[in-house]
């Protein structure tokens, strides 16, 4: 028993979410372009609907999870009335807050939502979705929503989701590409990547732990140079620059440092904190 609900999409993450439904015992109709992937959870209870649009006929609550929006344009087919569409598809907070008026121009009110955890998780608290859109949408489906993990609610604005996860990406790409890099610098010298980890583990918690701080600088607008001047790293990313160039590693990350910072020191921060450098980062 329970709310019914509509999965479209059974790729790896939608056939996840339809999965978890179906196991906390809810009433699930699955669509999918190949439909032969949902032989494994009708086998497990679901119900396969032959088009979109009766799929979403079938239940108040839809769940749409396919590659990207261009694809969720496809399947949203049919009339809305009374339908609450759950798009987790990953996009852009601009195509979410389109989706968002399109959707209510047709009677149904839309929530959006990012997945932060692979398949495997989903249907585990271990599984942190954090939604955005009308908080009272986001509240009434709160139950059924749980099922599939931590809900997480972002705010009223439909975008907030999709926004959320591009700063997380770019935190991540980031984080990502300096522990890549310095496995180049390292492999110079013979160590292996496994040595490395322990020392960048720690460098990581280290940053972590500056982030409230680094936050509080951000917001009230001063950043005082509590360890390093801007322009103390400045002269060390000249030197890592020069280093690499010499051991015939690539170079773009500490150039592209290198920039904002030069740049930071020309708007006035060179003996500010390096988190001075946010202003480089909110101009295009
Ligand atoms: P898959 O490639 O496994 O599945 C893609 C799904 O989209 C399939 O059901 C596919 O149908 C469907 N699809 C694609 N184009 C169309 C179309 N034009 N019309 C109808 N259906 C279409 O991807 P995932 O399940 O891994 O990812 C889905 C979304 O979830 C993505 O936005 C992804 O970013 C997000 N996500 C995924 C995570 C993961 O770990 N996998 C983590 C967090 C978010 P068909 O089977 O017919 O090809």
């Amino acid at each position: 028993t329970g709310t019914p609900v509509t999965v479209l999409g059974l790729g790896m993450m939608g056939g996840a979410l339809a999965g978890a439904f179906l196991r906390a015992g809810h009433p699930t109709t699955v669509w999918n372009r190949t439909a032969a992937k949902a032989d494994d959870l009708v086998a497990r209870g679901a119900t396969l609907a032959a088009s979109p649009s009766a799929a979403i006929a079938a239940s108040p609550l839809v769940v749409v999870c396919v590659s990207d929006y261009d694809a969720v344009t496809d399947v949203l087919d049919g009339p809305l009335d009374g339908r609450v569409v759950v798009n987790l598809t990953s996009g852009t907070p601009t195509r979410a807050r389109a989706l968002a008026e399109e959707v209510a121009g047709r009677g149904g009110g839309y929530l959006d939502g990012g997945i932060m955890a692979v398949p495997d998780a989903v249907g585990t608290p271990d599984a942190i979705i954090a939604y955005s859109g009308l908080r009272s949408l986001h509240d009434a489906h709160r139950s059924t929503l749980d099922i599939l993990g931590t809900c997480l609610h972002l705010g009223d604005d439909p975008g907030l989701s999709a926004t959320h996860e591009m700063a997380t990406l770019v935190l991540m790409w980031g984080m990502l590409d300096g522990f890549l890099n310095g496995v180049a610098i390292l492999g110079t010298a013979g160590v292996p990547p496994t040595a490395y980890v322990p020392i960048a583990r720690t460098a990581i918690d280290t940053v972590a732990g500056w982030l409230p701080g680094y936050a509080r600088q951000v917001e009230e607008g001063v950043y005082p140079a509590d360890d390093g001047t801007v322009d103390t790293h400045l002269s060390v990313m000249a030197h890592v620059i020069e280093e690499s160039e010499s051991l015939g590693v690539n170079a773009d990350l500490p150039r592209l440092a290198k920039a904002l910072t030069e740049r930071a020191v020309t708007a006035g921060h060179g003996s500010s904190g390096y988190a001075a450098l946010v202003e480089q980062f909110r101009q295009a």
